[in-house]
């Protein structure tokens, strides 16, 4: 995906050493490229941070040189022109843009131009947010900024006649046609029909949620089409479409923040009133709103919905504030391209450019190879980022993303920051492509990308450092091998200062060496090579489990150690043999025959078992009894007075039985304890028989089990 160009003028040179006519030329060229790729091709060239920091310099040389403002100013004018593919539509009153804050001050200052254009008494004390007594203080109405596009919506007598977008503020395009696909905006407005207004025009901002975005996103790609940058893009794009029946297929949304033009209703007081009445019309308004007073008020607001940004359900780029009574809107005004009694105080930018300096793979858990651009140092999202994941090789490529190319990064909340898109117009002669290497770079063993699969993966196994780390890790979890205290750091020093190789190395640990590592103490060192010691006990379910074979999980594992009985067994088993064990299916058997083929692999399991790691053979279950529980299925659910839930169900498990995680009517028994919840009452309701601690481990003790855990 990248960003396209309106094929015209690539991007002038910043005049060097210029005057400020000549600058302020410059910036006005420039920001209307980018207005014009953004209002009216949806395709963006540049992050909205950087456009904001290019307007906000030319409003700046305009005010300190009045003489350079010209009326044709990108300062002085509302969004783009109508594309010329709509019919133009005349809006009956103006639809303006918002002033911008990005800073505390920038509220500050709205506050005390709004208080002192309202003739409220002199501000007390300048530099704190309370500058006007409460009883002076310019009450507010505060609303998320919605990151979608304006559309203003006219229904006459109740029902809708004409959706028109902003366009240039005095005229929009008409997409009346488009706006009745969207199941939000109602056609035809509540209530009792000699009661609606003559002639109502909402204004609102038709937005995309996230999920439906990326749903939208994953589809076009499926069907190799142009993904979008972002769901404000996707909006606006899917909103212009000249086929309905297009914009009919994708989701959007809608919610109401403002009042055009109305006739034969009154007005109400206030901001807030009115999105209440709206909301009653069956217009769809956000709930994250709140009136408050003074500029005290409008920070609370702004770091309350701040802390709260990532977890929304949509994207917003800042919060507005209005002075909330509409009579004072009034006398407050407008001017040239907003009103004076609004604000729209910005968030810091989710997205920025930076220059990818380089792309290197890395080697995740299971031998995943993952691309990642290491970017020139930039500030966004709140943090510096230097890499960005890139996911896998065709993400490259379907991004286009080349080495010394300009991106865009986005990090929005705790996510890992992406590459969203390249500036194409920005790509230096150069640039390169990025070549998958052939070779694990912690390991050099051969890189392999099976058919039909999207991420390449090392073949190194065991006997690479990167996969190492976390093999060890899979080795000693509880559910594994259970050596607790052997946790990332400790691992991460044992591989780097190349003590342990395998798993097997663990088993050579003494203290002193343990001791000598980092944040490590006497007695955590002793701790650890007791847990070590002990783990040399174990089942086999649980040492075929740690080995960590891709694909075998727990229940798998359990399976082959019910299956072989014998660790041999299942050495010497081939594909066709491994196939025989319930639930394993090709994929499964394959990596299974895989890991085995692997001389390296069966070398470790030899050094484990001469390492003394040991457990109860049993005989395999084709010719052992049938495990007693077999078919059985069980539901844990409360405190059981004396299990931990895990253990009982590896005790159920053993013997044969499944413990699934819901009530159905093919559950045999419910095991209760304390504090059991939904799944007791279920049992009752489906009839199935509810049976306590006592009565399980009577159950288990009857089956005799042929325990292998
Ligand atoms: P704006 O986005 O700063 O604010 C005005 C708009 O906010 C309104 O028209 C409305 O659509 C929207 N809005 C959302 N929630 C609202 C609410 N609760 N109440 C009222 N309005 C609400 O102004 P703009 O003139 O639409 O566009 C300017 C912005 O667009 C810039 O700040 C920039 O970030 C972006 N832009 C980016 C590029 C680019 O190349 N990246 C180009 C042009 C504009």
């Amino acid at each position: 995906m990248s960003l396209k160009q309106d094929g015209a003028a690539a991007q002038a040179p910043a005049p060097a050493g210029d005057s400020p006519a000549a600058r302020a030329d410059w910036l006005r060229a420039e920001l209307e490229r980018h207005n014009y790729q953004y209002y009216v091709l949806d395709a963006p060239s540049v992050p909205d941070a950087e456009y904001d920091a290019l307007f906000r310099e030319l409003q700046d040389i305009e005010a300190a040189h009045p003489d350079l403002l010209t009326p044709e100013s990108p300062t002085q004018r509302v969004g783009g022109q109508p594309l010329s593919a709509f019919d133009t539509v005349r809006h009956a009153m103006p639809m303006l843009s918002l002033n911008n804050g990005f800073e505390d001050d920038d509220v500050l200052s709205f506050d005390r131009r709004c208080a002192q254009g309202l003739g409220r008494a002199a501000p007390a004390a300048e530099g704190t947010a309370d500058l006007f007594s409460a009883a002076e203080a310019v009450e507010y109405a505060c609303e998320l900024k919605f990151d979608g596009l304006a559309m203003s919506l006219r229904y006459e007598g109740g029902r809708l006649v004409q959706a028109a977008t902003r366009g240039d503020g005095e005229t929009g395009e008409d997409v009346t046609a488009n706006v009745r696909t969207i199941k939000a905006i109602p056609l035809r407005l509540r209530g009792d029909a000699a009661a609606l207004p003559a002639v109502l025009e909402v204004r609102g901002e038709v937005f995309m949620y996230r999920r439906d975005f990326d749903k939208l996103n994953a589809r076009q790609a499926e069907a190799e089409e142009k993904t979008f940058v972002n769901p404000r893009n996707a909006a606006a794009g899917s909103l212009r479409q000249l086929d309905p029946r297009i914009t009919a297929k994708r989701p959007l949304s809608f919610f109401a923040y403002g009042l055009g033009e109305l006739q034969g209703a009154a007005r109400p007081g206030t901001h807030s009133a009115m999105l209440d009445w709206f909301a009653g019309l069956g217009m769809p308004v956000c709930a994250e709103r709140e009136v408050v007073r003074g500029a005290q008020g409008l920070l609370d607001f702004y770091r309350a919905v701040g802390e709260r940004r990532a977890a929304l359900p949509y994207d917003i780029d800042g919060v507005v504030y209005k002075v909330n009574a509409l009579a004072e809107q009034e006398r407050l005004g407008f001017v040239s391209r907003a009103p004076r009694f609004a604000l729209a105080h910005k968030f810091p930018a989710q997205e920025m450019t930076t220059v990818v300096e380089d792309i290197e793979v890395q080697v995740g858990r299971t031998g995943a190879i993952t691309p990642v651009a290491r970017l020139a140092p930039v500030f966004v999202g709140g943090v510096t980022v230097t890499n960005a994941t890139l996911h896998n090789e065709d993400e490259v490529r379907r991004k286009d993303v080349h080495i010394g190319d300009t991106v865009i990064v986005r990090r929005a909340g705790d996510v890992i920051p992406e590459v969203v898109a390249v500036v194409l117009e920005r790509r230096p002669a150069d640039a390169r492509a990025f070549v998958m290497p052939t070779a694990c770079p912690v390991c050099g063993s051969h890189i392999e990308k099976l058919e039909g699969e999207v991420i390449a993966r090392c073949t190194g196994g065991l006997i690479c450092a990167a996969q190492r780390k976390q093999a060890l890790l899979h080795f000693a979890q509880r559910r594994a091998m259970d050596i607790e205290g052997l946790g990332d750091k400790v691992v991460e020093q044992l591989v780097d200062q190349g003590i342990v190789h395998t798993p097997a190395d663990l088993y050579k640990l003494g203290v002193a060496k343990l001791a000598a590592l980092e944040r490590m103490a006497d007695k955590s060192a002793t701790n650890l090579v007791a847990a070590i010691e002990a783990s040399r006990a174990t089942t086999l379910n649980r040492f075929v489990f740690a080995l960590g074979i891709r694909h075998v999980g727990e229940a798998t594992a359990k399976d082959l150690a019910r299956h072989f009985g014998k660790l041999d067994g299942l050495m010497a088993a081939d594909e066709a043999a491994l196939l025989e064990v319930n639930d394993v299916g090709p994929v499964v058997a394959q990596s299974i025959a895989n890991f085995l083929a692997e001389p390296h692999n069966v070398e470790v399991i030899e050094q484990l078992r001469a390492a003394g790691v040991h457990w109860q053979e049993s005989e395999p279950a084709a010719r052992a009894a049938p495990a007693p529980l077999a078919g059985k299925t069980f539901v844990l659910t409360g405190t059981l007075p004396t299990l931990a839930r895990e253990d009982a169900k590896e005790r159920l498990e053993a013997a044969g039985a499944k413990v699934a995680g819901s009530v159905s009517k093919k559950t045999d028994y419910v095991v209760a304890g304390a504090e059991a919840g939904s799944k007791l009452d279920k049992a009752e309701a489906l009839g199935v028989p509810v049976i306590d601690e006592a009565a399980m481990l009577a159950l288990l003790a009857e089956a005799q089990t042929g325990d292998q855990s």
